[in-house]
C-alpha cells in the first residue's frame, strides 16, 4: 500500500465514520451531539415508534383512570414513576398532587412547561377500548393528553440534557377545572426563579400539525357568582301577604343584561350569563327565597372587577326595590375567579419562530380570535411572562360533528401527541439557548 493510497483510505474511513455519526444522530434519541441543530429533529424523535407508542400507552392509561381536581393521586404517581424511569428529579407533593420536574444544569435561566392533570365529572359516551373506567368521570378536556405530551417533552429533553443551557421546569399541576390549581402552584414558590412559562391546550377543531395563538389577551377572565334572594313565603293567591323573591330575582336578572349592553365599551368584549335559577316547588306557593347563579367574563382586569362590583350592586339593589334581601357570593375560596389569559409579546415572537420552523408557516395561525373561555394558566402569567397556545387534535373520521371540549363524545386524535411534545421541548430548549447569555452577562 503506497503512502498516498493509505491517505486516501484514511480519508474514506473518515467520511464513513462521519456519515455513520450523522445517521446515528438522526435516528437515535440517545444522541448527545453538542451541535444545537439537533434541537431541530425533536418532531422526528417524538414521532419515532419508541416515543410515540410510549406516549399513546401513557395517555390511554390516564384516560382510563380519570381523577377530579386535587384527587389526581394515581395520575401523579404514574407521572412520577415515568420521571423516575427517566432519571428526572422532581419535587412532590406540590399543591397536593402536583409534581415539579427538573431537566438541565440546575442553574439559571429557568423556563417552565406546564400541563394540567385533572378530569371532569362527565360520563364518557365514546365506546372504545380505552373508555373511562370510572363512572361519571372523564378526561373530556384532554388533560390526559397534556400530561402525556409533557412527559414526551421530558423524554426528548432528558436525552439532550447536556445541550440544555439552563433548566427546564416541568409543571404537572392539579385542578385546572374550576379550582385554580395553578394558583396553588404559584403560592408554593416553586416557580420563583422561572423567567418564562409555556402551556398548551388541545383543540379538537384544529387539524393535527396545526397550532394557533395570538399576542395579548387570548382567553377571558372568568368568575362565578351565586346569590340568595330572600322574601317571605305564602299563599300564591294572596300575594300581598307575601314578599315575592321570584319577582325580585327576575328583575335582577333583567337588569344584569344591561351591564354589557349599556355600561361596557362595545369594543371591550364581556359576558354576563345567569345560568341557574332555583326557587319554588309548586304552583300555589310563593317561596321564601330563590337562588340564582352564573358567570361573568372579560378580557381586562379592570372590566372584570367592574362587572363583579356591579353584579353585586344590581342583585342587592333590585332585591331591595322588591322588599327582599340578597347576598351575593363570588365563591372565591372554592372556585376562584380566573384572570384573563394574556400572552407576552416577546414570547409570541419566540413561539412563532419555533412553530413555523417546525410546522411550516401555513400551519401556524398566529392571530387567532380570542375566546370567552378561561384557563387557570392566567395565574402563572400574573407573576411570570407566559405563553399559551392551542394544538390540533382533530379527528379526521368526524366529518360533520366534531365534539367540543367538555363533550362526553370528545375523542382526540393521538397523532397530535408528538407535535405537542416536540413543541414543548423546542420552545423550552431554544428559549434557554437565547437567554443563557444574559444570565452570564455576556
Ligand atoms: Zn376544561
Ligand atoms: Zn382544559
Amino acid at each position: 500500500m503506497t503512502s498516498s493510497s493509505f491517505k486516501f483510505k484514511c480519508f474514506q474511513y473518515f467520511f464513513i465514520i462521519i456519515f455513520m455519526l450523522h445517521v446515528y444522530a438522526a435516528t437515535s434519541i440517545l444522541s448527545s451531539s453538542p451541535d444545537n441543530s439537533s434541537f431541530n429533529n425533536f418532531l422526528e424523535i417524538a414521532k419515532s415508534p419508541e416515543v410515540f407508542d410510549w406516549m399513546v400507552s401513557i395517555r390511554r392509561k390516564i384516560h382510563e383512570n380519570p381523577e377530579l381536581g386535587y384527587e389526581e393521586f394515581d395520575t401523579s404517581e404514574r407521572i412520577r414513576s415515568e420521571l423516575d424511569k427517566m432519571g428526572i428529579p422532581y419535587k412532590h407533593p406540590v399543591a397536593i398532587t402536583g409534581v415539579i420536574g427538573f431537566i438541565g444544569t440546575g442553574l439559571p435561566p429557568f423556563v417552565a412547561l406546564r400541563a394540567d392533570m385533572d378530569a371532569l365529572p362527565i360520563q364518557e359516551m365514546v365506546e372504545w377500548e380505552h373508555k373511562s373506567k370510572v363512572a361519571g368521570k372523564m378526561h373530556a378536556c384532554g388533560h390526559d393528553a397534556h400530561a402525556t405530551m409533557l412527559l414526551g417533552a421530558a423524554k426528548i429533553l432528558k436525552h439532550h440534557e447536556k445541550e440544555i443551557q439552563g433548566t427546564v421546569v416541568l409543571v404537572f399541576q392539579p385542578a385546572e377545572e374550576g379550582s385554580g390549581g395553578a394558583r396553588k402552584i404559584v403560592e408554593s414558590g416553586v416557580l420563583q426563579n422561572v423567567t418564562a412559562i409555556f402551556g398548551l391546550h388541545i383543540a379538537p377543531e384544529l387539524p393535527v400539525g396545526e397550532v394557533a395563538s395570538r399576542s395579548g389577551p387570548i382567553l377571558a377572565g372568568g368568575g362565578r357568582f351565586e346569590a340568595k334572594i330572600s322574601g317571605k313565603g305564602g299563599h300564591a293567591a294572596i300575594p300581598h301577604h307575601s314578599i315575592d323573591p321570584i319577582l325580585a330575582a327576575s328583575n335582577g336578572i333583567i337588569s344584569l343584561q344591561q351591564l354589557v349592553s349599556r355600561e361596557a365599551d362595545p369594543l371591550d368584549t364581556q359576558v354576563v350569563t345567569v345560568a341557574k335559577f332555583q326557587g319554588g316547588s309548586t304552583f300555589n306557593v310563593i317561596p321564601d327565597y330563590v337562588t340564582i347563579g352564573g358567570t361573568y367574563r372579560a378580557f381586562s382586569k379592570q372590566s372584570f372587577d367592574q362587572l363583579r362590583l356591579r353584579i353585586e350592586q344590581i342583585i342587592v339593589g333590585q332585591a331591595a326595590v322588591h322588599r327582599c334581601n340578597a347576598t351575593v357570593d363570588f365563591l372565591d375560596e372554592v372556585k376562584p375567579s380566573y384572570p384573563p389569559t394574556v400572552n407576552d409579546g416577546d414570547l409570541h415572537e419566540h413561539f412563532v419562530n419555533v412553530a413555523v420552523s417546525m410546522l411550516g408557516i401555513n400551519n401556524v395561525k398566529s392571530a387567532m380570535t380570542p375566546a370567552m373561555t378561561s384557563e387557570d394558566f392566567a395565574f402563572y402569567q400574573e407573576v411570570i411572562p407566559g405563553y399559551f397556545f392551542i394544538l390540533g387534535v382533530k379527528n379526521a373520521s368526524h366529518k360533520r360533528f366534531q365534539p367540543s371540549l367538555h363533550s362526553p363524545y370528545l375523542q382526540i386524535n393521538e397523532d397530535g401527541l408528538p407535535y405537542g411534545a416536540a413543541l414543548h421541548a423546542s420552545l423550552a430548549s431554544s428559549y434557554l439557548l437565547k437567554h443563557h447569555h444574559h444570565v452570564h452577562g455576556v
